[in-house]
C-alpha cells in the first residue's frame, strides 16, 4: 500500500496521523462574520480510501452533529488507514435557525434538493456547490446523516442506489441497519452526485423530534457513530472485524400525508419495522371536539419504518414514511 500523505479540505490540512479542523469557505454575511462549512479531516498513519460523514443538510437534524462529535471523539488517527472527513453541519444558517432550510434563503430552501448547487447561484446554492466540489476531490464513500427532524421520528433506514458500491456501503452499516430503500435516479442531494461521480454515496435516517430526551438522543448519536465504526472496520480503515445484519429488506418509499387538518395519533402498539399487511390501522386524526376524522391506513404490505412525532397535523403534512417491502438483500 503507498504512504500515507496530508490531505486537504478547505482551510483543514491533516497530515498523516494529524487532526485539522477548518471550514470549507463560502462567502461573508450582512454583519460582516464569515459564513463557513466546519469540517474535521482525521488522517490515518496509512493510506486507505476517504470516508466523508456529513450532518444537518437539514437543520432541524442534529443527530449528524453528535455522530460526528462521536466519531471525532473516538477515532484515532494513529489506528486509521486512510481518511475520515467529518462535516458535522452542513447547512449552517439552517442549523442556527433550527428549522430544515435557512430562512436567509427562501429561494433554494431545501439543499437537500438543490444539491451540488451553483457557484453563483442562491445562497444555499453556494454552500451546496462550496461542499460538493470538496467531498467530489477527496471522497471515495459518503453518507449523509438525515433524521425525521422538526416533526417526525425516523428509525434506522438507508437510501441507496442500485450500483454494487452503494450496496455494498449500505450493508456496511451493519447490525441494526435491515431497511435499505431503493433510491432511483437521486437527483438534488449528496448521494446523487457521488454516484454520478463513480463512487459510493447513501443516505442515512435515524432520530427526530420525539427522540432527543438525553437517553434517546445520546442512543442515536451512538447507533449512527457503531454504524460509522463498522463501516471503517469493513473497508479496512480501522482494526477489528465489521459486523453484518443477517435478514436486509429492500423497497421503495411511500410517504403518507395527511388528509385532514387536525391532532394525530398513532395506533397503540405501532412498531416500526414490523411486517403490516395493506389495510392495518396506522393512526388517527382527530378534529378539534374530538371527532376522527380519518384514519392513516397501510397502502400496501410493508412496515412503518417512520412516523409523524408532531401531534399538530395540517393537510398535506408528512405524517407516515411507509416501506413497501420488495424483497430481501444478499447478507
Ligand atoms: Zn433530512
Amino acid at each position: 500500500m503507498s504512504e500515507a500523505t496530508s490531505l486537504t479540505v478547505g482551510t483543514a490540512t491533516a497530515k498523516p496521523g494529524a487532526v485539522a479542523r477548518g471550514v470549507i469557505p463560502v462567502t461573508t454575511m450582512p454583519g460582516g462574520g464569515d459564513l463557513g462549512v466546519p469540517v474535521i479531516v482525521i488522517n490515518g498513519t496509512k493510506a486507505g480510501p476517504c470516508v466523508w460523514v456529513d450532518g444537518a443538510i437539514h437543520g432541524d437534524e442534529p443527530e449528524g452533529p453528535l455522530t460526528c462529535y462521536l466519531l471525532a471523539q473516538e477515532v484515532d488517527p494513529a489506528r486509521l488507514s486512510g481518511t475520515l472527513v467529518l462535516v458535522p453541519i452542513m447547512n449552517v444558517g439552517a442549523y442556527e435557525a433550527a428549522q430544515r432550510g435557512n430562512p436567509f434563503d427562501t429561494f433554494s430552501y431545501d439543499m437537500n434538493r438543490i444539491y451540488p448547487g451553483r457557484a453563483g447561484g442562491y445562497l444555499t446554492e453556494r454552500v451546496a456547490h462550496a461542499h460538493s466540489e470538496w467531498m467530489v476531490k477527496v471522497a471515495d464513500y459518503e453518507l449523509s446523516i438525515h433524521s425525521g427532524g422538526n416533526h417526525s421520528y425516523l428509525s434506522e433506514t438507508i437510501f441507496a442506489t442500485e450500483d454494487a458500491a452503494s450496496q455494498e456501503l449500505a450493508r456496511a452499516m451493519g447490525p441494526g441497519w435491515k431497511l435499505a430503500l431503493r433510491a432511483i435516479s437521486p437527483k438534488g442531494n449528496p448521494m446523487g452526485v457521488m454516484v454520478d461521480a463513480g463512487r459510493a454515496g447513501i443516505t442515512v435516517e435515524l432520530g427526530g423530534r420525539s427522540a432527543t430526551s438525553p437517553r434517546a438522543f445520546n442512543w442515536v448519536g451512538r447507533t449512527l457513530a457503531d454504524a460509522v465504526l463498522n463501516v471503517l472496520r469493513h473497508y479496512k480503515m480501522l482494526p477489528g472485524r465489521a459486523r453484518y445484519e443477517k435478514v436486509r429488506y429492500t423497497g421503495v418509499q411511500h410517504a403518507l400525508l395527511a388528509p385532514v387538518s387536525g391532532t394525530f395519533v398513532a395506533q397503540a402498539g405501532l412498531e416500526f419495522q414490523e411486517p403490516l399487511k395493506q389495510g392495518d390501522k396506522l393512526a388517527t386524526i382527530y378534529g378539534v371536539y374530538g371527532d376522527p376524522l380519518a384514519e392513516l391506513r397501510a397502502p400496501v404490505d410493508g412496515m412503518v419504518f417512520g412516523l409523524r412525532a408532531l401531534p399538530n397535523v395540517v393537510t398535506g403534512d408528512w405524517c407516515c414514511f411507509y416501506a413497501e417491502v420488495q424483497g430481501t438483500l444478499p447478507e
